[in-house]
């Protein structure tokens, strides 16, 4: 028997009508990619986005075609993604951080259409543009005051192609599983993988994303989007802000330290998001200018871990709430956040830090398990590591054409992180499992050696791969970088970690270089160690 409730399909754009509905005038301030500050509000993002929606339908997009957007996050932007998926179409952001031959791959893999682009980007494009064959037309997101002249096929500035329609349009009804957003993997391996959201999983998402535990944002918000639409589909805040009636600032091209404080100060910003750089440049601003940010209550910090000590100083320097978060493209992104469960709430100065480095626990609709190689469930102690895996309602089942299967026997997904989870539920991401050190049937953790590398006063920055070993299979070998003008031997920093880890995991050698390679998006690029390493003997694989 079924329920006798309505059939309300979980659709975006209904979260721009109900924003538009509730909060209308809430504002939704840009500092805008050609310089001022521009304001408008939820009704008005909700019109414009509808003429957005009924040019593209006039131009013959049809449901499933792909919209790519190449853009910084502005009222444009936000207005792009509603007008694309509100008939069907999908929201393909590109990530422009991407090399051009990535970029040129990603957007001939999604056979994108149109290309809806900031100024910024124009000379990406320009020399891209030869490549990208399915590109029927680039909608530059600008006026035609601002708009310059460019060989781009059908260029168009934004303002005048949305302006020749009249905005009699309603939004296109369908399936709430009916794709609407697509965002690439950066992939540090092999070609990048498309992610498709269906408006289902991101409504729901939306929802995980803004419960109290998550990102508890509500209409009294005033909320920062520091990580870009085009980075894991923005962490959610394009949905959950307009869904919660949050006010929304968005920082457009200008990620500095400065800059960012600028908007925080002057529209007293009470939550923000993004990764680790942004606010290091921001507490370092701070810190030499002697700032404060005194509206500001909560910072969620993810994309990589979130170091102690900038944890540390937002929360007893500045007052703010630090909210570690871990999350993947696959997964929309939100996989857990760490905020207080009553267990940990009273716990002050070290003892709770020791927990906020943790990733956190999930909210409802992300399960996960953590397994061995052979898929048993280990247990959740806190200390035990192994493969972390996910399932729910907003987590990859596929990967846009492409037909293998990525989930095990119970649907869970691999993350390709190796976590520990604890009694109460934390997870702590320990490595990647590519990255993990396979010795004599055991795991050894590459992050936990190069963190305590890294201790040594000496050490500029430190990496630690596996390096075949006729008995163990695997042994560590640590790289390093010392800092300027530092000279040391092997066992000055060898002995720097002995009794701080298990023995076993001690390196088995050091090898010092001059600098360690890193991927697109500021990782280290183990591939390229492993491979400059690959015929390395180690002294006690000698024998
Ligand atoms: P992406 O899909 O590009 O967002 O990358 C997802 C990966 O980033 C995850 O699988 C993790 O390896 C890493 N990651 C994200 N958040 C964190 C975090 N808080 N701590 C450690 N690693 C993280």
């Amino acid at each position: 028997m079924f329920g006798l409730m309505q059939d309300w399909p979980l659709l975006c754009h209904r979260i721009i009508d109900h924003a538009a509905t509730q909060h209308a005038a809430r504002p939704v301030i840009s500092r805008s990619v050609e310089g001022p500050i521009h304001s408008t509000t939820y009704a008005e993002v909700r019109t414009r986005a509808l003429k957005l929606a009924q040019r593209l339908d006039r131009d013959g997009i049809k449901p499933g075609d792909r919209v790519a957007t190449m853009a910084w996050n502005t009222w444009r932007h936000l207005e792009a993604w509603y007008g694309i998926l509100g008939i069907g179409a999908i929201y393909h952001t590109v990530n422009p951080r991407l090399f051009p031959d990535q970029i040129a791959w990603i957007v001939n893999h999604a056979e994108d259409r149109v290309m809806m682009t900031d100024l910024t980007f124009l000379p990406l494009l320009e020399s891209l543009a030869d490549r990208l064959p399915t590109i029927e037309r680039y909608v530059v997101l600008t006026d035609a005051a601002h708009m310059p002249a460019t060989p781009l096929k059908n260029a168009v500035p934004y303002e005048e192609w949305i302006a020749e329609t009249d905005g009699d349009f309603a939004w296109k009804q369908f399936d709430e599983n009916t794709a609407a957003g697509m965002c690439y993997t950066s992939g540090t391996t092999g070609n990048p993988k498309g992610v498709l959201y269906s408006h289902r999983s991101n409504v729901l998402h939306a929802f995980m994303a803004s419960l109290p535990d998550s990102k508890g944002i509500s209409s009294r918000d005033v909320v920062l989007p520091v990580v870009p639409l085009f980075h894991a589909n923005c962490w959610s805040l394009a949905f959950s802000t307009p869904l919660t009636g949050a006010a929304m600032i968005m920082p457009g091209a200008k990620l500095d330290g400065p800059s960012v404080y600028e908007l925080m100060d002057r529209y007293k910003v009470t939550f923000t998001a993004g990764v680790p750089p942004v606010w290091m440049m921001l507490l370092d601003h701070m810190e030499k200018n002697g700032l404060k940010l005194p509206h500001l209550k909560r910072i969620v910090i993810g994309g990589s871990a979130s170091p102690r000590a900038m944890t540390q100083t937002f929360q007893d320097k500045y007052g703010v709430e630090v909210i570690h978060a871990w999350g993947m493209t696959e997964m929309s992104p939100l996989g857990s956040l760490c905020s207080m469960k009553p267990e940990y709430a009273s716990l002050s100065g070290d003892a709770r830090l020791d927990v906020q480095v943790k990733q956190g626990h999930p909210p409802f609709g992300v399960e996960m398990k953590i397994t061995d190689d052979n898929g048993k469930r280990l247990p959740w102690d806190g200390k035990t590591f192994g493969r972390l895996k996910v399932r729910g309602p907003a987590v990859a089942r596929r990967y846009f054409k492409d037909d293998t299967e990525i989930l095990d026997d119970e649907g869970f997904f691999d993350t390709g992180d190796v976590a520990t989870m604890d009694p109460q539920g934390y997870m702590q991401v320990t490595d990647r499992s590519k990255d993990v050190i396979k010795s004599g049937g055991e795991w050894i953790s590459s992050i936990d050696l190069e963190n305590l590398a890294v201790a040594h006063p000496k050490v500029a920055e430190a990496a630690v791969i596996g390096v075949q070993h006729s008995k163990w299979g695997e042994r560590p070998l640590l790289i390093v970088v010392l800092k300027k003008g530092q000279t040391a031997a092997k066992d000055e920093i060898l002995g720097f970690m002995q009794g701080k880890i298990a023995k076993w995991w001690l390196p088995d050698d050091v090898a010092f270089v001059d600098e360690i390679p890193h991927t697109a998006t500021g990782k280290i690029q183990k591939t390229a160690l492993r491979d400059r390493f690959k015929d390395y003997r180690l002294p006690s694989a000698a024998a």
